[in-house]
């Protein structure tokens, strides 16, 4: 009854054109109505004779058939594509210019080798540059030292900026060796003041921090206040355009335990191929793909690594990654920097991987090499992107942090300023004259990996993001006691900031 009706108005709406159709076509249409919406035919039919050339008062049985067959044609499309879950998936990120300045690489302005000089140079120049930040922090306070401090009258109040050198804990406080530019004070935090004793139990040797104190007898220093240079509460910078970035790291492809279904699963969902509808927009979001290191496991990493590896050979491992990697969409914008796997020198700052090992990757053509640490500006949002290994040194050495919340690790990181404050621990630094790790400027986002937990937190405006992993639990990692969460990476929308975790271990 129904179709019968849609028919009829059909037929009223060609005579309404002005236009006629004899007894064959009206069969045909009238079969036709049976799959497909006859009046929508009609409408494209009227609206092609009226194009023609040669003016009909009948509409010939030709056009009809050719536009029922269009018609027919579009309908199987759409039903094949509902059958494969292959909708056509427009990704808003693909109209979208690229934007991304690349603000600071330490990896192209290294020094030759190390020595002593350099190693002198180096906390120099750490000194002064966190001592500005401190300066602008405080703004008057600030013009101490500690030879002013060692001068000054007893019971007089002193300040001054210092690096700590020692901490020697006793049961009546903690003794701190300090050192400015021109000489060296022992500061004593009494445990009477457990707050104060708290934050002097938390200080990470070679940190620069500005102590507060009062002048004791002869030339100790009894600590009132220990200030981190910190960060200012700001508001963040924010893209004009809701793109997306999403933050990776620690592939460590080449290992048996690397978890190339989940990723594989994550590269399906870039695509478009994968995911509800709500995972399958965000997806189309994503410009910007930043790996923060460990993209491939390495070669002899670690004692007996050679048992846990799938890929022994460090240029296979790259092959194998080139050959994942260039499966993104060509549209994203991916920047990869080093991490302590990658074939790369060690000590930071650490240049882009070397070329020589990871020569497909090169080849592709389309990924941006970057040194860690770096900084990115992208659509004007302040990335600043390290892969993580001095985390290892600030959980093992710092109260109350733990391998669960990397995130936390990394605020007292922008607490300190510096991204890896101890010299000669786990973390290896080259002697360059200048000190690449100290965070000069606030980023609007903070990207590390290296812990293998993805956790993140907002500090003073700042975003923190550790990325986590795409490997299972190690031999090493159970012996720790840690338990990664691999698998979920956090996505970034640049405009608000906020950010969007998505399982891949999940059948999304
Ligand atoms: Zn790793
Ligand atoms: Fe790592």
């Amino acid at each position: 009854m129904e179709r019968n009706a849609k028919l009829r108005r059909a037929i009223s709406l060609i005579i309404e054109s002005g236009y006629q159709i004899d007894s064959d076509t009206f069969q045909i249409l009238k079969e036709a109505s049976k799959r497909i919406d006859i009046e929508h035919l009609i409408r494209s039919i009227i609206e092609e004779a009226k194009n023609l050339q040669e003016k009909s008062l009948f509409l010939s049985r030709k056009l009809i058939e050719k536009k029922i067959s269009e018609m027919r044609k579009q309908a199987q499309t759409k039903k094949e594509t509902f059958m494969t879950g292959k909708e056509r998936y427009r990704p808003y990120a693909k109209e979208i210019e690229s934007k991304v300045k690349v603000l600071k690489n330490p990896a192209e302005n290294l020094s030759a080798r190390g020595s002593l000089e350099n190693y002198i140079k180096y906390f120099q120049d750490r000194f002064r540059k966190i001592q500005k930040i401190l300066r602008r922090r405080m703004n008057s306070v600030n013009s101490g030292s500690i030879r002013l401090a060692l001068k000054a009258p007893p019971n007089s109040k002193v300040g001054f900026t210092c690096m700590l050198m020692e901490k020697r804990e006793s049961p009546r406080g903690i003794f701190l060796h300090v050192e400015d530019l021109e000489m060296d004070a022992t500061v004593f935090v009494s445990s009477q003041n457990p707050e104060l004793y708290n934050r002097a139990q938390r200080l990470m040797l070679d940190q620069v921090i500005f102590i507060s104190a009062v002048k004791g007898k002869g030339d100790l220093l009894i600590a009132e206040e220990i200030m981190y240079p910190d960060l200012p509460l700001r508001k963040p910078n924010r893209a004009e355009l809701p793109v997306y970035a999403a933050l990776l790291s620690d592939m460590h492809i080449g290992s048996k335990m690397f978890m190339g279904k989940a990723f594989n699963r994550f590269l399906l969902w870039l695509k478009g191929k994968v995911g509800n509808q709500r995972l399958r927009e965000i997806a189309s979001h994503i410009k910007y793909l930043i790996i923060a290191g460990d993209i491939v496991d390495g070669v002899g990493i670690y004692p007996r690594q050679i048992e846990e590896l799938e890929i022994t050979d460090i240029y296979e491992q790259y092959r194998y990654a080139a050959k994942l990697l260039e499966e993104i969409p060509e549209y994203i914008d991916v920047i990869l920097i080093p991490g302590n796997h990658d074939a790369c020198r060690r000590s930071l700052p650490q240049p882009a991987i070397l070329r020589k090992y990871a020569e497909p990757l090169y080849e592709a053509g389309r990924f941006r090499f970057l040194g860690n640490p770096c900084v990115l500006s992208l659509h004007g949002v302040k990335i600043l992107v390290m892969h993580g290994r001095s985390l290892d040194d600030v959980i093992s050495t710092v109260p109350g942090m733990s391998f669960e919340r990397p995130d936390e690790a990394m605020k007292f990181l922008l607490q300190c300023r510096h991204l890896a404050p101890t010299y000669g621990s786990r973390t290896l630094i080259a002697s360059e004259p200048i000190d690449h790790l100290v965070i000069e400027d606030e980023p609007d986002i903070f990207h590390a990996g290296h812990v293998h937990m993805m956790s993140y937190s907002n500090y003073r405006g700042t975003l923190i993001v550790n990325s986590g992993a795409w490997q299972e639990q190690t031999e090493y990692q159970r012996e720790m006691g840690h338990t990664p969460n691999p698998g979920i990476i956090p996505i970034v929308n640049l405009q608000s900031l906020e950010v969007f975790p998505i399982d891949f271990t999940l059948n999304i």
